[in-house]
């Protein structure tokens, strides 16, 4: 194994090596065949690239984007510079255990590191010598080597490449109707290339004829290779694939399109292959931190924004979901058993939020027994007169409106570009709901005033929402569930249910969907997190799913609704507003956690008062979590800001590093989103909330579809409410108090308090009281029997309460069998949300109450996204019959399980 020159194993830093201020992927065109049986992806990708003509410096980036960022990154050479980053909602779970897993964790992913990762630094008919690759050191020598040749270099790991050549466009230049004698604007520079200036006419048709752009794309990805020496050399090295053209020394002079054949490989890194909960095979992409890097060679810079369009190949039987526009209809070849599916997205993004999931799922449809939607309805409580017709009159002007109005351009024969109607069948429960929610009329703050009128878009030109007056008035867009067979009624109960509602509550929070559709998968049990969002896709945990049966009302929705509700707001949150520095991840996580709470209150429709005791309730017990993580984590990692003022800098080629993105305790950190949150709450407690949701509608305004900074942010909010700064609370102070150090701000240790005396916190004090009493009841009676159970009316509590009393119970050193006993029945705990159950399972375990093992068990087997901890807590007591346990469930689900967590606990338990 060669020596990884490209990265000290002691750093945990990612590199981000794509030279993006030297060129820039305009357009992916994907065609890619899904092998189940071998566990690869295979195909080519090609890349349509833009060489920049100005280079970014550091002294530019330090000034922030401020105003028209999207027109002066990397050298103002793109347009549609839509800010995106893929983000990964990591267990949102206690943290109790940490600690102690800590140590363990760091050797083993130390060692992983090293260990783990072959270094092919020479692929397929790549020219590189052994010899020669031993000298280069990093993408920057190779760049300057002795030929002078310019480099492409793109990040990618775990990819087998067999050959990187030059697409010759020519015949496509000639047949298409663009005139190929252009000047290049942006350079001033008269091309000679007529291919370049057929290229350059290409990505700069107005985005009124996409359809046409797009067309072109395709029919230059499948052009022949280019006759004189096709074969570009190449090289790879862990993080990176380096291109380059003998003679062609700059960015200039490099081809504009590149075809890159590869393979992917079963264990790499960002595909995961496995299987779902009906035992069927599948694979989804699996997110961060490496993004997509181990599906396909690209350009990984958030600022790195490009359209795509892919072609996917996957067994018939098969669904493929995807990150596109529209609700793609497979062609089925019948020659293959193959089905072929086309996806594209109009909007520029990262290739990080590329999103793909390839398995036998079915589609959750409102059909169910009779019997079982009587309780949903009744419990729902939505049903009023619903109006099936209206809606689908709605959803008619609704579909035509989804993103792509404006569709001018000839569409070129032959293609397999393919739009579709959508399946008509997703619509009704959708629109059943759509309709009850018109009917109901959401109280809703009238923002007409602020946002409505007259959108003037900052970003570069794509066809956008924002501007679309009926995309505008869209409160639901389309949307489909799809899971396993055997979880298709829980997933007809919850997330089917809900999801329109949540979306309705979305769109009267946060206004205009930026995106025209949405797809929901219920991911395979061994998903590390609760949930992830992407463009047009959703992946939730089964941990989510409404618990228990039917008539355990509303409470057993609240996880899902809320949870469904973060991932939402992440479409502006993360995905159309995104992080410039992916080290500023409380950029998405933090809002997205703050924006939970409210648009699930307005999903539930609570009063002003309900929203406000239910959020200090959660605040509360987000406040227990982040105090107990501060307490058990390197304050290295506590950080917001690591970098402070360096935040969102590149080196000269537009390379950079995401801070600690490869720490494994990170993984398990929620700092990000937590302290976050609190940052939020405590500026909305200086303007007033609704002011500073009103606020975030303006912000979504101006800097939708680009990148920003944290100070973007701040600084906006202080120009819109000048009392702050008055009040000594200046941009310096909040980096000061929230960004750049670890450790909690003082603010939030006096409103604790605050939040620790709130009504709903106070019913769960006086309920925890009679469970205490209870316990001791039992206690001290030698051997008596107990004749008669104490008579003691508990007070109904929700989700979050319950949750509440188990936590303070957990404070607790003795609890009697009894109460043990008489806590679940009283709650029938078992029914309840993961969250509920997970507090339960570490009370049993602590308590080694040995008659609810079943429900330890329970729990590692199917909620493995939270069940990690529990591991530790299993083997920490030196318990035989709990470690066991503990080594019965993992060699249930060992096979299954997400790769890190079942290195952490197998380290753990064997
Ligand atoms: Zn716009």
């Amino acid at each position: 194994m060669e020596p990884d020159v490209d990265l000290n194993p002691d750093t945990d830093d990612l590199p981000l090596r794509a030279n993006t201020n030297h060129i820039l992927v305009r357009h992916y065109v994907l065609d890619l065949t899904v092998h189940f049986e071998r566990k690869v992806i295979s195909g080519s990708v090609v890349l349509f690239l833009e060489p920049c003509c100005g280079v970014r410096t550091k002294a530019e980036d330090g000034t922030g984007p401020g105003d028209g960022a999207g027109s002066t990154e990397a050298g103002g050479s793109q347009d549609g510079f839509v800010s995106r980053s893929r983000d990964v909602d990591s267990i949102e779970d206690g943290t109790k255990g940490l600690k102690k897993s800590m140590t363990r964790m760091d050797k083993m992913f130390g060692a992983r590191e090293r260990e783990g990762d072959e270094f092919q630094a020479v692929s397929g008919v790549g020219s590189q010598t052994a010899a020669e690759t031993k000298t280069i050191h990093s993408s920057h020598l190779w760049e300057t080597n002795s030929d002078g040749d310019f480099t492409l270099v793109l990040d990618c790991c775990d990819l087998d490449v067999s050959k990187v050549e030059e697409v010759d466009i020519t015949s496509v230049s000639a047949m298409s109707s663009l005139p190929s004698e252009v000047r290049c604007e942006k350079s001033g520079v008269s091309s000679v290339n007529p291919q370049a200036a057929f290229f350059q006419k290409l990505i700069s048709l107005p985005s009124s004829r996409w359809k046409q752009r797009h067309q072109l794309f395709l029919l230059c990805s499948r052009a022949p290779g280019a006759q004189d020496g096709s074969a570009l050399h190449f090289q790879r090295d862990r993080w990176s694939l380096q291109v380059r053209k003998k003679g062609a020394t700059s960015p200039q002079e490099f081809p504009r399109a590149v075809r890159i054949c590869y393979e992917t490989r079963p264990t790499g890194g960002s595909v995961r292959w496995t299987k779902d909960q009906d035992n069927r095979v599948c694979v989804y992409t699996a997110g961060s931190p490496i993004n997509n890097r181990a599906l396909f060679p690209c350009q990984e810079p958030p600022v790195a924004m490009s359209t795509w369009q892919a072609t996917v190949r996957a067994p018939s039987e098969c669904v493929v979901l995807m990150s596109g526009e529209e609700q793609a209809v497979p062609i089925e070849d019948r020659n293959t058993r193959f089905s072929v599916w086309n996806y594209y997205v109009t909007m520029p993004m990262p290739a990080s939020t590329f999103t793909l999931a390839v398995g036998h799922w079915c589609q959750v449809t409102a059909e169910i027994p009779p019997a079982l939607e009587r309780g949903v309805r009744d419990r729902t409580d939505c049903g009023k007169t619903a109006k099936p017709e209206a809606g689908s009159a709605e959803w008619t002007e609704a579909e035509l409106v989804s993103g792509l109005g404006s569709s001018s351009g000839a569409v070129v024969k032959g293609s397999s570009l393919q739009t579709c109607s959508r399946d008509q069948t997703t619509c009704s429960d959708s629109t059943f709901s759509y309709a009850s929610f018109e009917n109901e009329g959401l109280s809703v703050t009238d923002y007409s005033g602020m946002v409505d009128d007259g959108v003037s878009c900052s970003h570069g030109d794509y066809p956008c929402r924002f501007t679309e007056q009926l995309a505008r008035s869209q409160r639901v867009i389309p949307h489909r569930v799809f899971g396993p067979v055997s979880l298709l009624q829980k997933a007809q109960m919850g997330v089917l249910k809900l999801l329109p509602r949540c979306l309705a509550a979305a769109h009267a929070v946060l206004g205009v969907h930026p995106f025209p559709r949405l797809d929901v998968l219920i991911v395979p049990a061994g998903f590390s997190s609760l949930g992830m969002a992407s463009p047009h896709i959703i992946f939730l945990s089964q941990s989510v799913l409404h618990a228990g049966s039917p008539d355990s009302g509303e409470n057993g929705l609240s996880l899902c609704g809320s949870r469904m509700c973060h991932e939402i707001a992440h479409s502006w949150f993360g995905l159309v507003i995104g992080a410039r520095d992916w080290t500023e991840e409380w950029i998405s996580e933090g809002f997205a956690t703050y924006l939970e709470d409210i648009i699930w209150a307005q999903a539930q429709q609570l009063s002003l008062q309900e929203t406000a005791e239910q959020s200090d309730l959660k605040a509360l017990l987000r406040w227990r979590r982040l105090s107990d993580e501060l307490q058990n984590s390197e304050e290295e990692l506590q950080i917001l800001r690591p970098n402070m003022e360096n935040t969102g800098q590149v080196s000269e080629s537009g390379s950079s590093t995401v801070k600690h993105a490869l720490n494994p305790d990170k993984t398990f950190m929620q700092v990000h989103y937590l302290k976050g949150y609190f940052l939020l709450r405590f500026l909305a407690s200086q303007v007033g909330e609704q002011q500073f949701i009103d606020f975030f509608r303006l912000f979504v305004k101006k800097y939708h579809g680009q990148l920003i900074l944290s100070q973007d942010f701040l600084r906006m909010l202080l120009i819109i409410f000048p009392d702050m700064e008055r009040k000594g609370l200046t941009l310096s102070a909040i980096y000061a108090d929230w960004l750049d150090q670890p450790g909690i701000p003082k603010w939030l240790y006096e409103r604790s308090a605050v939040w620790s005396q709130a009504r709903l916190v106070e019913e769960v004090k006086a309920e925890v009281v009679k469970w205490i009493l209870l316990s001791q009841s039992h206690q001290g009676k030698g051997r008596k029997r107990k004749r008669i159970e104490p008579k003691v009316n508990y007070k109904e509590l929700t989700s979050e309460q319950l949750v509440m009393l188990l936590e303070l119970l957990l404070e607790e050193s003795e609890l009697s069998v009894a109460a043990m006993l008489a806590l679940q029945r009283t709650y029938n705990l078992q029914n309840h949300d993961a969250e509920v159950r997970h507090r339960w399972c570490e009370l049993v375990v602590k308590h080694a109450h040995n008659q609810a093992y079943g429900d330890v068990e329970h729990f590692l087997v199917h909620d493995q996204a939270m069940g990690v901890y529990l591991y530790g807590e299993l083997m920490v007591h030196e318990d035989p019959e709990q470690q066991a346990l503990a080594r019965r469930c993992l060699s249930l689900v060992q096979e299954d399980m997400d790769q890190s967590a079942r290195t952490v606990v197998e380290e753990m338990v064997l």
